[in-house]
């Protein structure tokens, strides 16, 4: 097969390390066994020497580099402010929101009164004018009963379409709604106290309060009913359902689709509409129609004042904090700074990320990851070429997609334009911030016809993470993973694979992944593979599932292997790609690894230790359960050691045997790319 791969270029040019820097010595426990529980291993004294703080419902490596891009994000707003900034200018807006923000006493004085006409307006809506109410909800506040909005054609990445799906459960998945056990009962519990608390801070009676509680949970528990369960969600393809304007028209006749687009985007009636949910939508329009008008105006009172709470007075987010604590265990609000720099991010992201790139992402570091980045590109195209599953026709295609991957490192090329948001400091936070959340909507609602950009980034460059976005066929990492751990230019090579070498292998993985597959080399829905390989591939996927769903996360709670599936297989495709390009990186240089040590252990030794450190955190069992439920990662401890049981080259580098509890035998392995 004819096939060229894109080539590597080696940036590690520089002599073997003898110390460690990401990783620190000291920290292994030597009285756990890397065969006994790896993860504890590395992590257990660092655990032990870093107990959660009360404000904390998990506190890991990744939040070091959060806290540190924090206070870097925290030193910039701040000099802003101090500038005495021109109104109009960048500058006046990032410290006028933040200001306002950190005005309490402002707030506080104000209470409920920056919402009261609003909610007045529902109360007093006549009859004729429900469908008026009912627009005027979804194109300024929340979406009530379904959601609207436009996104890249899923078939077609390279134009907008307009999607319709589920929605309008506060509480988000259907379980909290519909199971009966001890968990799901108390945070059910919990959302009914919320919804009466912050409706009794709004001025309503407690008995109107529990009115509007009991009709909430009537239709939300409907909504739940008919929406997908997080297995169904994963199927991509399934979720697919064009629909002509007409038939939307004639499926759902209870909602003013005439009305509709225009009048909550600002766009014409489009030709086709986008399916996402087909049972949800459907469910919906029943209800639209049953429902009377007292228990929708109640549904619409709580999904106002649910959207405004975090923005007004301190009881509100007093109430919010009470149902955070059920929901993650944790035992103080974050400090007011913390929120209000939250706050100023969601605004105007990129006009901070502007200056902190300019003050803290060297140009050497973007030049360092697109050589890793081309190793790891280099390392994956042989793992495609020599997998022993995958027929020559469905390989070729997928060497045609891993070339094609654009690559976005630090920041964007072109920085988001906020001249025309308004902000002013006369008006309350809260009229503020909805000014900021309209402009963001509008934004949005003005690339409707016309090409898609994908010069955007969707993470800003001060934010510890980085993602595949499967209908670009992109792999993005902002500027603030490019840290320790994670990266050092002083570390060695070995940690550095380890860290970030992962990272950039996940990302990449995540194109080859149970959803990432469905998309080819130009980001459009299309199935690329043989029969035979796909039910190949799904073959293998399910003995991965079955290894997670046998975990148990805490006594009676087991991880979801469905749920987590593309995240798993993003994992150890991360771990396997990278320690190639971290070999091959090694010939290249003619570093003998063989005789090479540091610090005492191996280079492949410290490359599994470092992916090890990254995912060291504390976490609460709220949290634990919360996260099981709502996140389609596994948790850190299992990131490692239920990955690292799969890969033979790691039982080798600790000496691993039958008999040990991390060994896992041959015949029950499962490794997929
Ligand atoms: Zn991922």
């Amino acid at each position: 097969m004819a096939i060229t791969l894109t080539a590597g270029t080696s940036a590690l040019a520089d002599a073997p390390k003898e110390h460690l820097k990401s990783l620190d010595a000291k920290q292994i426990d030597n009285t756990i066994a890397p065969g006994t529980d790896f993860y504890l291993h590395v992590n257990k004294k660092w655990m032990e020497e870093n107990p959660l703080t009360p404000e904390h419902a998990r506190y890991g490596k990744f939040n070091i580099l959060s806290d540190t891009s924090e206070a870097r994000v925290k030193d910039i707003v701040l000099n802003l402010a101090s500038t005495n900034p021109q109104p109009g200018t960048v500058a006046f807006k990032v410290s006028t929101i933040y200001n306002q923000a950190m005005d309490s006493a402002r707030r506080n004085a104000e209470g409920a009164k920056p919402i009261l006409a609003d909610l007045k307006k529902i109360e007093t809506t006549p009859h004729e004018g429900m469908t008026d109410l009912f627009l005027w909800m979804h194109g300024n506040y929340a979406s009530p009963f379904f959601s609207a909005g436009i996104q890249e054609d899923l078939a077609n990445s390279s134009v907008y379409a307009m999607y319709i799906g589920g929605g309008g459960m506060g509480l988000g998945d259907r379980d909290y709604y519909l199971k009966n056990d001890k968990r799901n009962k108390e945070v059910r519990e919990a959302y009914k106290k919320l919804i009466v608390t912050q409706m009794r801070n709004a001025g309503y009676s407690k008995k109107d309060a529990n009115r509007i509680m009991n009709n909430v949970m009537k239709i939300e528990t409907a909504l739940a009913d008919s929406a997908l369960t997080r297995e169904e969600s994963r199927n991509i393809p399934a979720m697919y359902n064009p629909r002509t304007f007409a038939q939307v028209k004639e499926l759902y006749p209870n909602i003013d689709w005439d009305r509709f687009f225009i009048e909550t985007m600002g766009i014409q009636s489009p030709e086709q509409v986008i399916v996402t949910e087909l049972k949800s939508v459907d469910q919906a329009n029943k209800l639209m129609a049953a429902l009377t008008d007292r228990e929708i105006k109640d549904y619409y009172l709580w999904k106002y004042v649910a959207q405004a709470a975090g923005k007004l007075s301190d009881n509100f987010s007093d109430a919010s904090f009470e149902f955070n604590k059920v929901m993650s265990g944790v035992q103080q609000q974050r400090p007011r700074w913390k929120r209000a720099l939250g706050a100023t991010e969601g605004a105007m992201g990129e006009a901070v990320g502007q200056l902190y790139v300019e003050k803290y992402f060297p140009q050497s570091s973007k030049e360092y990851m697109i050589g890793l980045v081309e190793n790891l590109r280099t390392a994956l195209g042989k793992h495609i070429l020599h997998l022993d599953w995958m027929s020559d026709d469905t390989k070729l295609n997928a060497i045609k997609k891993l070339n094609a991957f654009t690559v976005k490192i630090g920041y964007p090329d072109k920085w988001k334009d906020y001249s025309t948001m308004e902000i002013d400091p006369a008006l309350s936070y809260y009229e503020n911030m909805h000014n900021v959340g309209m402009w963001h909507q509008k934004d949005l609602y003005s690339k409707w016809g016309k090409p898609v950009d994908r010069t955007e980034w969707g993470m800003t460059p001060q934010t510890v993470n980085a993602y595949y976005n499967p209908l670009a066929n992109e792999i993005v990492f902002p500027a603030a993973i490019l840290q320790a751990p994670f990266f050092d230019p002083e570390a060695s090579d070995a940690e550095n694979y380890g860290g970030i070498g992962v990272v950039i292998g996940h990302e990449m993985t995540h194109g080859f992944d149970d959803q990432g597959r469905n998309f080819d080399a130009e980001g459009n829905m299309r199935d690329w593979w043989t029969a035979e390989d796909s039910k190949a591939f799904t073959e293998k996927t399910k003995g991965l599932g079955a290894q997670f769903d046998a975990v148990e996360v805490l006594p009676g709670l087991h991880a979801n292997g469905t749920y987590t599936m593309g995240e798993n297989i993003a994992d150890q495709g991360g771990l396997r790609v990278a320690m190639t390009a971290f070999l091959d990186s090694q010939k290249k240089k003619g570093v003998d690894i063989a005789t090479e040590t540091i610090e005492g252990y191996t280079p492949e030794q410290v490359f599994y230790m470092n992916y090890a450190n990254l995912w060291g955190q504390n976490i609460r069992d709220e949290e634990i359960r919360s996260l099981t439920t709502g996140d389609v990662h596994s948790l850190g401890c299992n990131r490692v050691n239920v990955t690292l049981r799969n890969l033979a080259p790691f039982f080798k580098a600790f000496s691993i045997t039958e008999g040990q509890p991390m060994f896992r035998p041959e015949s029950e392995r499962v490794v997929i790319w």
